[in-house]
């Protein structure tokens, strides 16, 4: 449980600006790697809300998340390049949350939080060498993750399709397994069950079992 808090603080990449005063914040980027960060511009009521999520020892980032989103607060976003700054401003008695990720390093915002106490400024430190390389494999095993899925919806889209589509054939009563994909057949453009996907002439159906007669023959 320690170690865990522990590495909350060193990941940091949630981070509350809690002094009340404060109307700016700047956000100074000490890294070589251009950083994406959403800025949570809170106040009135949000705030104590907020405030208790991201106070509570054992509330993690994810809950504090879904607190600044049924509050309906829309991230202010930007880019910081490397060695940079931005600059973030609520009104009187506001607070801003802050979280970033390493542009093409981080897959997504880390859930990681930290609390800030009178800082003005936020500094993000840069990552070792070895950090970057374990964080960018993790990018590229998600990557490859989301386009296998993106693929394997879009086959299980395309089954579906086909097997709902109908069979042309004038023959519908000896057609295959209604649930087995139709086949286009290369001919003539039609769709066809496994029974009819054959091509034939008008003349060598006939002969045979199934098929269709493919004016393209
Ligand atoms: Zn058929
Ligand atoms: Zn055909």
């Amino acid at each position: 449980m320690l170690d865990k808090m522990l590495s909350s603080v060193t990941e940091c990449f949630l981070c509350c600006i809690t002094r009340p005063c404060r109307n700016k914040i700047v956000i100074e980027n000490c890294s070589n790697v251009v950083v994406q960060y959403e800025a949570y511009i809170y106040q009135g009521a949000s705030v104590s809300k907020i405030d208790g999520g991201v106070g509570a020892v054992g509330v993690d980032a994810n809950l504090t998340m879904e607190i600044i989103r049924a509050e309906g607060l829309k991230p202010s976003t930007g880019r910081i390049p490397p060695k940079g700054k931005a600059i973030e401003t609520c009104d009187y008695g506001g607070r801003i949350s802050l979280r970033y990720k390493f542009e093409h390093v981080d897959w997504d915002y880390s859930p990681e939080i930290r609390n800030f106490g009178v800082l003005d400024k936020v500094q993000i430190s840069p990552l070792s060498k070895e950090e970057i390389e374990r964080r960018m494999e993790l990018l590229r095993q998600m990557q490859a993750a989301e386009e296998l899925k993106i693929k394997t919806e879009r086959d299980a889209a395309e089954l579906k399709k086909n097997t709902e589509r109908k069979c042309s054939s004038g023959y519908q009563h000896t057609c295959s397994a209604r649930d087995t994909p139709k086949i286009k057949c290369n001919l003539c453009g039609d769709w066809y069950c496994n029974n009819h996907i054959e091509a034939k002439t008008k003349w060598s159906v006939f002969g045979g079992v199934g098929g269709h007669v493919c004016p393209k023959m």
